[in-house]
């Protein structure tokens, strides 16, 4: 469950029990999905509770408002301290924060007139496992560039990750792969994806994805580690076979994928970039000193 009796969030410039909490049903977010969210991990690290790429967060939630004409009167600081607020409050030291920022009461298809803001969080224990993804290509294509603002995190574009997921879960599969509306590997339904060939990760470019911020997380680990990063189009038979591939997002943070169409990636993961990736990310967000070396 996301919350119980006890749970505070952060809701209308006040800390509430989340029981509590009531929305208005003629809210336009409600109607037409018009609504900006995030998704954003807390870590216990080594040198206490950390939120990790708060700012990058905050200032994505700030764009995505801007991109579909959403009012935003917050500063990414003050939103920062309120979710550490929230952590505190429920005693949180690993979780998952969802800020969400909603419109106010128009059934009319004009921008939002005012907005009010969410921010709640519930506990997210730490992944253990080593479980790897056998993915299917969706038959559902990521939203046109041309009719959506594709960079943003609007609430309204998950209908189309949904509608992926539960079909690859509905075909016996962990999760989709979606193709753009050219054809070409766009991403998962919530996470980017990273393939491997002769040592070499390739991922899609820019345009038709959510560009995520542990994409960007990854890409800055491997120019640490010296490996080299291609941002480019790539179509399902150039990915299938691959040496490797994982998927990267907060949520799933680095994880990865066994298989596409059935078709396995070659390598054993523990010999793909991958795993050297998904380790240093995992000391990245939990401020550990080791430094992951990259062993030719
Ligand atoms: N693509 C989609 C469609 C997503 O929903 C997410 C999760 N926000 C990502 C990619 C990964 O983004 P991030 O690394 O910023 O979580």
């Amino acid at each position: 469950m996301y919350y119980n009796d006890d749970t505070i969030i952060y809701f209308n410039n006040k800390f509430v029990r989340a029981a509590d909490a009531t929305g208005n049903v003629y809210s336009q977010s409600l109607h037409y999905g018009y609504a900006v969210f995030e998704g954003i991990r807390a870590y216990k690290t080594n040198n206490g509770v950390k939120i990790f790429k708060a700012v990058e967060h905050f200032e994505r939630m700030k764009f995505s408002c801007e991109a579909v004409g959403i009012p935003y009167p917050y500063e990414t600081q003050e939103l920062i301290d309120i979710s550490y607020a929230v952590l505190e409050k429920n005693n949180f030291t690993d979780a998952y924060i969802r800020p969400l920022v909603t419109c106010t009461p128009n059934m009319q298809l004009t921008k939002g007139k005012s907005s009010e803001l969410l921010i709640a969080a519930w506990e997210w224990g730490a992944y253990l496992g080593h479980q790897l993804l056998r993915l299917v290509t969706s038959s559902v294509r990521r939203p046109n560039p041309g009719a959506f603002k594709i960079e943003a995190k609007v609430s309204g574009h998950y209908v189309n990750s949904i509608m992926a997921s539960q079909e690859a879960k509905d075909l016996g599969y962990d999760e989709a792969l979606l193709l753009d509306n050219k054809g070409f590997i766009a991403e998962g339904p919530g996470a980017n994806i990273f393939i491997e060939r002769n040592g070499v990760l390739y991922t899609p470019q820019r345009g038709n994805i959510l560009p995520g911020i542990t994409r960007a997380t990854i890409i800055e680990i491997c120019q640490e580690l010296g490996i080299q990063v291609v941002e480019t189009q790539l179509t399902p038979e150039e990915v299938k076979g691959a040496d490797g591939a994982f998927f990267c997002g907060t949520a799933a943070e680095v994880i990865g994928i066994a298989s596409l169409d059935d078709v396995p990636f070659t390598f054993a993961w523990e010999k793909t970039l991958g795993a050297v990736l998904q380790k240093a990310y995992k000391d990245k967000v939990l401020e550990r000193e080791t430094k992951t070396a990259l062993v030719a």
